[in-house]
């Protein structure tokens, strides 16, 4: 991407590692800005697709957020972006490596395990991290195929959007999301379900949630499925009050609930969604090493918006537990890790060393610098702050020793990595819309359904797809 008077500039080349909205933003923010330097990016991803997690975080029935591939597609369609897929960072890359082919290198990898719950039975048979679920539904390339979906009744712990994700996906009927991108595999196991109750718990009122009121509000849109509340956890105390009267968001959930509490929710659905506040889980409950059941300690608000226990204890009779009380940032090889935020220590996107001190060329951007909150769109201020102080350094940053584009290439090869590059994700795009294209118009219970695109599963069918030799 050399500008035109390129030979008079001096070059700057960055890795980005990570090629989720938080990669992809910093790397358009950087290719727009004023610099003065010869600029070249190469962007890394573990998965041999791009766009992390909106492909394996965003729910396949949202297509609207599923949309901002749109924006993402035309950033890495310019042409000024080098992208290699299926590369691991920690594995086939290493820093000394980014070191020696790049000026400056940005952290994009967020977050994707699932904070820890620390209660007695968690680890049961049965009991379950949201975001390994996600990944499977998802179709991530390195989850097992086969979900466990044997449970009548299941549990959702959290009051979050991805709280809210498990449970639309786990109560609807499997007909209702074959319109979506879900492969094969993940409509057959939804489809063979036995669900009939899932039930999700906050640990606070119904002021407190995280949810959104979009995503709260599109509960009521599954068919067959009822929502089902109970007077006794709609609990309000003096900050409840507040957060109602100066929170737009709070006061528009807060009535959706108060609505569904007072309507007649009970159609005789054959599923049911249950929402219930002031529980917090005690205990995971087990008969023969698997989940029977879960215990809650019932909560009371303190006045501040926080709750306390009330020493009441609750027991509900369920086959699954899922716990989506947030997601957590794992350790990224050759720089420091807060093992109590699961984010890289960092001032402003800066990398710091043990000391406090910000460590030259190296920055994070994205869940990884800042922790698993806010929607996709916010990812944007991150990386434009993170890009920002890049550039500040950029002029006083230590040159690669093999700048060279051919010499990344050439030791991906040297090491056997079958790199994918944007080329083989057109190709793969195109191959996954074909599959979608070739199983036509379907009837199901939900009346006739096409499929825009069947997504490609396992790592090795996904990198032959992005090699079109391989797939003719
Ligand atoms: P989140 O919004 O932070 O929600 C986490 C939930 O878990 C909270 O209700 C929290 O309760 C609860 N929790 C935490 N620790 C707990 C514990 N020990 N016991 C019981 N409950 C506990 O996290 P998230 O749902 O993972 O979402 C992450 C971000 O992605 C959010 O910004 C979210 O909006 C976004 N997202 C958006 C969508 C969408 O469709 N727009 C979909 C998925 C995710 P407290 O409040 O009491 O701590």
């Amino acid at each position: 991407m050399s500008q035109t008077n390129s030979t008079a500039l001096r070059p700057l080349r960055v890795a980005i590692i990570g090629a989720g909205p938080a990669g992809v933003y910093a790397a358009d923010i950087l290719t727009k800005a004023e610099r003065g330097f010869d600029l070249s990016i190469d962007l890394f991803d573990r998965y041999p697709a791009p766009y992390g997690l909106i492909r394996y975080g965003v729910a396949p029935d949202h297509p609207r957020i599923k949309g901002i591939v749109k924006a993402l597609h035309k950033v890495l369609d310019r042409g000024d972006i080098r992208f290699f897929g299926n590369v691991d960072y920690g594995t086939d890359l290493h820093l000394d490596d980014l070191r020696t082919h790049y000026d400056a290198v940005v952290f994009a990898t967020g977050a994707i395990r699932d904070a820890d719950l620390n209660i007695p039975g968690i680890e049961l048979e049965g009991s379950y991290g949201a975001a390994d679920f996600v990944s499977w539904y998802d179709g991530h390339p390195d989850v097992d195929r086969h979900w466990p979906l044997q449970a009548r009744e299941v549990a959702v712990i959290g009051n979050g959007n991805v709280a809210l994700d498990v449970a639309r996906v786990l109560s609807k009927h499997a007909d209702d999301l074959l319109s979506t991108e879900i492969p094969a595999n993940v409509y057959e196991g939804l489809k063979a379900s036995p669900v009939t109750d899932v039930h999700v718990f906050g640990r606070r009122g119904p002021a407190q949630i995280k949810f959104t009121p979009l995503e709260l509000r599109e509960l009521s849109h599954s068919r067959d499925v009822d929502i089902v509340l109970y007077p006794e956890d709609f609990e309000f105390d003096a900050a409840s009050d507040e957060a109602i009267k100066t929170n737009n968001q709070v006061k528009t959930m807060v009535n959706t609930l108060t609505n569904w509490l007072v309507e007649e929710q009970d159609t005789g659905a054959s599923r049911r969604l249950h929402l219930h506040f002031l529980h917090n889980p005690v205990e995971v409950l087990g008969e023969d090493g698997r989940v029977s059941g879960l215990r809650f300690e019932r909560q009371e608000l303190d006045g501040t918006g926080n709750v306390r226990g009330t020493g009441e204890i609750v027991d509900y009779p369920v086959q699954a537990v899922y716990r989506a009380i947030g997601y957590f940032g794992s350790a990224v090889d050759g720089v420091g890790y807060d093992g109590s935020t699961g984010t890289i220590p960092n001032a402003g996107g800066r990398v710091l060393d043990e000391s406090g001190q910000p460590v030259p060329g190296l920055y994070a951007t994205g869940w990884i610098k800042r922790g698993p909150v806010g929607l996709i769109g916010h990812t944007k201020g991150d990386a434009l702050e993170t890009i920002t102080l890049l550039l500040e350094d950029a002029a006083s940053l230590e040159p690669a020793t093999a700048p060279e584009a051919e010499a990344i290439t050439g030791l991906l090869g040297s090491r056997g990595v079958r790199y994918t590059t944007w080329e083989g994700w057109l190709a793969l795009d195109a191959h996954e819309r074909a599959l979608g294209e070739a199983a036509g118009t379907l009837q199901t219970e939900a009346g006739p359904v096409t499929r825009e695109r069947i997504k490609v599963v396992p790592r090795e069918d996904m990198v032959d797809a992005s090699t079109p030799a391989v797939r003719a």
